[in-house]
């Protein structure tokens, strides 16, 4: 890996102990330390007890190799940017088996354990660890990779985030429906958690702007204490520990002790609930208006917090303010943070008296933005009203903003009034609302799309206008996915495999799996892929049966769909090809099927009727086809609930088939798609988002790529697409939507689907009857080879030794190359 020495010199090694590597001494820590937390039980500990007493005993050594990064970012200063990476949310998962593996502790662990006669297995203790899913998907996942990325590869950083009580929902099924239960994943506390005491802010809303002398200064009505709370992701093969600080809401005076002893003791705290309703919930990504003017609330929140503690550590390294763009970056994860310029900027005017021209040049010095969804419905607009209410110094901020900012429009597009509408950062049709995408692209030096495809789109679509105006400020940067956590933890067999054949390069850079293409065809490395793959299959099999009470064959094919329920992601699809097999077995049972069993995961937004009713459908399909004794073992269908981060790492080293099968140009980047190849499952999917470069790089014909293209798409939209062509021509196609419609799985209602498959017939915005031809013959060529194990062991391989590019190494190395370092330094 080649390190960028601008922002990240590796020259200066942190001085505590290298990772991965059994150390005496800190075994006799670790063990001391356990005991210690398990002293006053004479039984066997539960495996709560021993999961807490682990994480204590981590914890120590955690503290000393924080502070030894702290030291050295801090002595390296000068010279060097640190970047703050901005996210509502991090998908982060457990952290136990990560840090255990990084210190080298797996084996001292294992014997505390032992040491207890009955205690709980290691598996089962690890899997006691509630997963943090301070995220939704793709977009706070990417952000947990990134931190693991940002320690191995030793960049001053630190990931800014809340603290959610309630993170991602739990999601039960009951008779095929998706409730929701809340997350409860601090119910026994935060062992982890490092509570930084000395780290409060004040975090004002509401109120007025007052002006004396040309100076203005905000008044705000109500101020809320952000605490800082660190939760520490160690690295690999690096000494070094990422910091993921979450700020936790807190009242900012007592309560009221003279109310309280009248006896009004609810009144005496109300702005104690006042302050904690910010900690409350992660927001559904999906979710419809409720909760928004909170939902704002928790955006500034996360934004003045962040930047009150970056511009306090600068000062203590720098001393003066003016150089803080030179020594910061401020990355924006989508536009959720886009509040973080206006706040800088109100904080370098209105508190450290700075200049308008030199407070602008200093903040687009520093802010970055990636945007995460072509969707124009998922572009965040907020209404002026509730600038006016909560943050009325900021909305003058920005209205400054966009005065100068239009004003250079029409000096370089003079008389273009349509332009100045498109391009305004407020938007005036209706109800006037803030553009937050715009205001992220006016205050960055640098926005970056996740893919080759979605950052070409995203110039010629939704921020055409821009890039016409700022053509060198738009790039792509391609996501990837850490290998600690997807490949060398989720999958150790593969690992030693690959270990054996190759040597061990790849595991601190990737890009050295790249040596496996030259041995794919061999016979006995296939063979023992085939192995490593079934012990996977059976694992996954044995838990399916333990904690879903379903049998699957780890004989047939396991063809999966994990990832959120959305209509652009196309689980809908999917539901239809395995209908016209199901009806296709049926016809002709006697023909030598190739046994499958398809799996599904994932979750729907609460609000979101269309994806809960997919679920729903999925459920119905398996109960029917399931139960049909003329299919036996040929189709099983499963639904696996509760999808999360650690449901993913036991699924994805047993898939044979990984399903990316979203409309072109709709998915901006995947993720699921990487970890899966890693894996050795092979892809079918469409020619959208990162499918197409790893298509590219592991060589397109050893992908099964199927249906229309973008241009296609697009092409066939202007023209007056009619679906029920598609339908009229294909009689299978037909007979699927006639059972789907007609009740056929949702025996005595018989309507319950007709409003997922009436749409496709008239609109279907989603192109499935297109691709449905298509997508059923990509369906087949996979059957034919993977009748071929041999074969079918080879392209798995091919997949592998293709994935070298897709680490997030690769992704925060070219962050780092091209929009963190500090052009002037270069
Ligand atoms: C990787 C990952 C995702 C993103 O999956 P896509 O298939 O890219 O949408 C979402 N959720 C979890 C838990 C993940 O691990």
């Amino acid at each position: 890996m080649s390190k960028t020495t601008v922002a990240a010199p590796a020259h200066e090694p942190v001085a505590v102990r290298a990772g991965d590597q059994a150390d005496p001494a800190l075994t006799q820590e670790f063990t001391t330390a356990w005991k210690r937390e398990l002293s006053q039980r004479s039984d066997a500990p539960s495996p709560d007890a021993c999961l807490r007493a682990a994480i204590v005993a981590c914890r120590p050594e955690l503290a000393d190799r924080w502070a030894a990064t702290q030291a050295a970012d801090a002595k390296r200063a000068r010279g060097v940017r640190r970047v703050h990476y901005l996210s509502m949310e991090f998908l982060m998962g457990r952290a136990l088996r990560n840090a255990v593996s990084v210190m080298g502790l797996d084996d001292a662990l294992k014997a505390a354990l032992e040491s207890h006669a009955g205690a709980a297995s290691l598996g089962e203790v690890l899997e006691q660890e509630p997963d943090a899913a301070l995220g939704n998907g793709g977009l706070g996942r990417l952000a947990a990779c990134f931190l693991d990325s940002f320690a191995t590869l030793e960049l001053p950083s630190f990931g800014y985030g809340l603290r959610y009580a309630h993170g991602m929902f739990a999601q039960a099924i009951q008779e095929g429906r998706q409730v929701e239960l809340p997350d409860e994943w601090l119910r026994h506390g935060n062992p982890w958690e490092f509570v930084r005491a000395e780290l409060r802010y004040p975090v004002g809303f509401g109120g007025v702007v007052e002006s004396s002398g040309g100076h203005r200064s905000w008044k705000p009505a109500e101020e809320i204490v952000a605490q800082a709370c660190d939760f520490v992701v160690p690295g690999h093969a690096t000494g070094r520990v990422s910091t993921l600080r979450q700020w936790h809401a807190q009242p900012s005076r007592p309560i009221d002790f003279a109310m309280f002893c009248r006896g009004e003791h609810m009144a005496a705290g109300q702005h104690y609930e006042a302050a904690d309703t910010l900690n409350w919930v992660l927001y559904p990504d999906d979710s419809t208006a409720a909760g928004r003017q909170l939902r704002l609330k928790q955006e500034f929140f996360l934004c003045s917090a962040s930047l009150q503690d970056m511009i306090a550590r600068h000062l203590r390294e720098h001393a003066e303010i003016d150089t803080f763009g030179r020594h910061n970056v401020v990355h924006l994860n989508d536009t959720h943070p886009a509040l973080a310029p206006a706040e800088l900027m109100r904080l370098l005017l209105d508190v450290y008296s700075m200049g308008w021209e030199e407070a602008w040049a200093v903040t687009t010095q520093a802010v970055s933005y990636t945007n995460h969804t072509l969707m124009p419905e998922a572009l965040e607009t907020w209404p002026v009203r509730m600038f006016e209410e909560l943050l009325p110094r900021h909305l003058e901020i920005i209205y400054e903003i966009n005065r100068r900012f239009l004003d250079e429009v029409g000096a370089r597009f003079p008389g273009d009034t349509g332009l100045i509408a498109r391009m305004s950062l407020i938007d005036e049709n209706g109800e006037r609302r803030v553009r937050m995408a715009s205001l992220a692209i006016v205050a960055s030096h640098k926005v970056n799309g996740v893919s080759a495809l979605h950052s070409k789109l995203m110039v010629q679509t939704i921020f055409a206008d821009f890039a016409a105006m700022w053509p060198q400020r738009f790039l792509n940067i391609t996501n990837g996915v850490t290998p600690r956590r997807w490949l060398m933890q989720a999958n150790p067999e593969l690992c030693e495999l690959l270990d054996r054949h190759i040597g061990t390069d790849w595991r601190a850079d990737l890009h050295g799996l790249k040596a496996l293409g030259a041995k794919a065809a061999g016979k006995k490395i296939g063979q023992e892929f085939l192995a490593t793959k079934r012990a996977n299959k059976e694992r996954l099999a044995e838990r399916v049966r333990r904690d879903f009470g379903v049998t699957i064959s780890p004989d047939s094919l396991f063809d999966v769909q994990i990832k959120r329920i959305h209509e652009y992601k196309r689980q809908l699809l999917n539901v239809l090809h395995v209908v016209a097999r199901y009806q296709a077995i049926v016809a002709n049972p006697g023909a030598d099927w190739v046994p499958r069993t398809v799996i599904f995961a994932g979750k729907a937004a609460s609000a979101y009727h269309a994806a809960k009713l997919t679920i729903q459908l999925i459920h119905d399909v398996a109960r029917v086809v399931n139960a049909d004794p003329r299919v036996g073992n040929k189709l099983k269908v499963v639904f696996l609930p509760n999808y999360g981060v650690s449901l993913a790492e036991v699924i994805l080293p047993a898939a044979d088939l990984s399903e990316q099968i979203s409309t072109a140009g709709t998915e901006a980047s995947g993720t699921g798609n990487m970890k899966f190849a890693m894996n050795g499952a092979l892809t079918i999917g469409t020619w959208d988002g990162a499918n197409i470069e790893m298509a590219e790089a592991m060589g397109v014909e050893n992908m099964f790529v199927f249906g229309l293209r973008t241009d296609a798409v697009a092409k066939m939209k202007s023209w007056g697409y009619d679906p029920r062509l598609y339908a009229e021509e294909n009689f299978a196609l037909q007979q699927v939507l006639d059972a789907i419609g007609g009740g056929v799985f949702s025996w005595g209602e018989p309507d319950r689907y007709r409003s997922l498959v009436q749409p496709l017939l008239h609109r279907d915005p989603y192109m499935l009857l297109a691709d449905f031809a298509d997508y059923v013959h990509a369906q087949e060529q996979v059957d034919a080879l993977y009748r071929d194990p041999a074969a079918w062991a080879e392209r798995a391989l091919r997949n592998i030794a293709g994935m070298g590019a897709f680490s997030t190494d690769r992704t925060i190395a070219e962050y780092i190359e091209h929009v963190w370092a500090d052009p002037k330094a270069r």
